[in-house]
């Protein structure tokens, strides 16, 4: 939390034991990395361990300990280590001598890919033998912190077969203790529930044996609660569906930064293109990208790779480079950064999720994520305006009556009152809704309609509609569309007093429809209700949609950081480097004396304007941060 950081992650492959420590250290400071991720246990050890069933690499030459050599020149250099364990499989012959610590399918038959057994989370292995393997490990490296990949049972193995639910004994016997009932065998409600509660008491079991063994060594696995730092990745997949989601880095570190403020988040940049194409890279600017995202959120830049740092595709090193290499020179900008959005985006479903974040993106509204209630108590902070993709949750309601501003969408019924529900319509394919108001939506003067698709959940009519259902029509031959359309009073959009606060509902999923067809009547629609309920932008600017701009504060320092990222590179599921911008305004609210461009390394006049501090940007390339204090 308070050191910059820039990661760098190579999971080891057993052959790759015989790595040259001072080759891989010094080529940690060419890229200027002071954080290694790398291969320590678990499937193979880079460590001539002692602890029975678990294995050295053999590969690594007689005399050598590679892991605690490459700690060594690594701590010599002021590099901290974090040791990367994976306990999820390991050797034929540790099922032959504990066959009841292994994962059993349905038919009783153990998981088996490429020659290696997959454990149990409730077996042996992880809860007590782990201990003995974490043990030895702990108290012969003074490691920065320990990794764990995989931590728990998969629903599916390294091919994406699925491998079902755990049928062994200790599974079996905690399923009965704990639900009072047989281990289901198929899909169940609760199964989830219990291999959560499972994973959760073995990371318990392992964090604390950390803390103990080494009280400044942090415990990373990829579950929330328990562990020192938020763990995300930024990926890319072959077969997962289109779009590609630009704006991964930002939304993982947005989100981890602003659920859970007194962690930090690690959004790994993932540099091959999917797990069976370890050996090429994504493209050099999508790296880039993801990188800045994460500073400009509030994290370090981290970089993950497999094998040594003498990569086969070294694109992705290479555009690596430059990105650490300024996050070191400007240490200081990185550290301590909190989000100083004035709008609260909260977690939902993907597409009605991913549709308001990158609306609000577009139209350079600084706002935070989270996935959790915490700042309305345990960690207080004044938002003008709440958004939420889905529903409107109870948990508002003081937020509401205190004055707060909430803008909620999705055909979900609302859990506060705004209103009497009549019927929620499932399929609205070829629906429409008429404007009325023209006052309030000056962003939808060209248009009288705007399409509706999917759910709709109907209210009782309020007395001045501001948007109204056309029920679907007859949409085909051309000589037929829409000649039997009829109007309604069905309201498209609900606006409402609640206490001293307002509240909008847009009872319809315009965040998936957004995210899907990125319809200019759903964006001005949502534009024009969110500028209704704030009092004022935080920021005014004609920067274009597709760049991203950030408002972070360092209380420490007394100063603001607006970060701009340049996503104008992204095309489909391409990324080039982006277009150069000029002559960017900015207008910031608040009290600056001072404007200092980091990347251009220059001062920017700066003017006022009614509460607001201006300044111009002459240019931006990939990146830029602006300081003002
Ligand atoms: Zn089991």
């Amino acid at each position: 939390m308070d050191e910059g950081i820039r990661l760098i992650q190579t999971n080891l492959r057993e052959t790759d034991t015989a790595l040259d420590p001072v080759r891989l250290v010094r080529q940690l400071e060419e890229y200027s990395a002071n954080a290694l991720l790398f291969g320590m246990g678990g499937i193979v050890a880079h460590y001539p361990t002692k602890v029975e069933f678990h294995y050295a690499s053999p590969h690594m030459p007689a005399g050598r300990d590679t892991f605690g050599e490459v700690l060594r020149e690594a701590h010599a250099r002021k590099i901290r280590v974090i040791g990367r364990f994976d306990l999820s499989k390991t050797q034929k012959a540790v099922y032959d001598a504990h066959p009841e610590w292994f994962f059993r399918k349905a038919n009783g038959e153990p998981v088996i890919y490429n020659g290696l057994y997959s454990t149990c989370i409730n077996g042996g292995y992880y809860r007590e033998h782990a201990i003995r393997i974490l043990t030895e490990a702990l108290e012969r490296y003074d490691v920065d912190g320990l990794f764990f990949n995989m931590f728990g049972n998969p629903a599916a193995d390294y091919s994406g077969v699925p491998i079902g639910n755990c049928t062994c004994e200790s599974c079996k016997k905690r399923f009965r203790e704990m639900y009072g009932r047989d281990l289901p065998t198929g899909r169940d409600p609760v199964y989830g529930e219990f291999l959560e509660k499972s994973r959760l008491e073995v990371a318990t079991r392992i964090g604390a044996l950390i803390h103990a063994k080494r009280p400044n060594a942090a415990f990373w696995t990829y579950i929330q609660g328990l562990v020192d730092g938020i763990t995300s990745e930024s990926n890319t997949a072959v077969n997962r569906p289109l779009p590609l989601w630009p704006y991964s880095a930002s939304d993982n570190v947005n989100r981890a930064r602003n659920s859970q403020p007194d962690k930090m988040a690690f959004n790994l940049g993932i540099g091959f293109v999917d797990i069976p194409y370890r050996f090429v890279t994504v493209p050099p600017a999508e790296v880039q990208l993801r990188h800045y995202q994460n500073m400009a959120h509030g994290a370090g830049p981290a970089f993950v790779a497999v094998g040594t740092l003498d990569q086969e595709d070294r694109s992705g090193l290479l555009a690596t480079k430059p990105v650490f290499d300024w996050h070191k020179r400007h240490a200081d900008l990185y550290v301590g950064q909190e989000s100083a959005a004035r709008v609260l985006l909260l977690g939902g479903r993907q597409g009605s999720y991913r549709g308001f974040f990158r609306l609000l993106s577009e139209q350079l509204i600084p706002f935070a994520v989270s996935d959790n209630f915490s700042w309305l108590q345990e960690r207080p902070r004044q938002f003008d305006l709440v958004i939420s993709s889905q529903g409107l949750p109870a948990e508002l309601e003081d937020y509401l009556r205190q004055g707060g501003r909430v803008l909620a969408a999705g055909a979900i019924a609302p859990q506060l009152e705004v209103g009497k529900v009549v019927r929620r319509w499932t399929n609205t394919r070829s629906a429409y809704l008429r404007i009325h108001d023209r006052a309030l939506f000056p962003s939808l003067q060209d248009t009288n309609l705007l399409f509706l698709d999917g759910e709709y959940l109907e209210f009782e009519p309020p007395a001045k509609p501001l948007l109204t259902l056309i029920p679907p029509s007859m949409f085909g031959p051309p000589e037929k569309v829409h000649v039997d359309w009829t109007e309604t009073t069905k309201p498209g959009v609900l606006l409402r007093e609640y206490g001293k606060g307002k509240v909008v509902y847009i009872p319809w999923d315009v965040g998936g429809l957004y995210y899907r067809h990125s319809s200019p009547g759903h964006a001005g629609l949502v534009t024009d209700l969110i500028d209704h309920l704030l009092p004022s932008r935080q920021v005014k600017t004609n920067a274009h949609p597709l760049v991203e701009i950030t408002v972070m504060s360092q209380p420490q320092r007394k100063r603001t950081l607006v970060h701009l990222v340049n996503l104008s590179g992204h095309s489909e599921t391409a990324y080039f480097p982006p277009i150069e911008m000029r002559d960017i305004q900015i207008g910031v609210q608040g009290d600056f004396r001072r404007a200092r461009a980091a990347t251009l390394n220059r001062e920017l006049p700066l003017a006022s304007t009614g509460g607001y501090r201006q300044f111009v940007l002459p240019s931006l390339g990939t990146y830029e941060v602006v300081i003002l204090d």
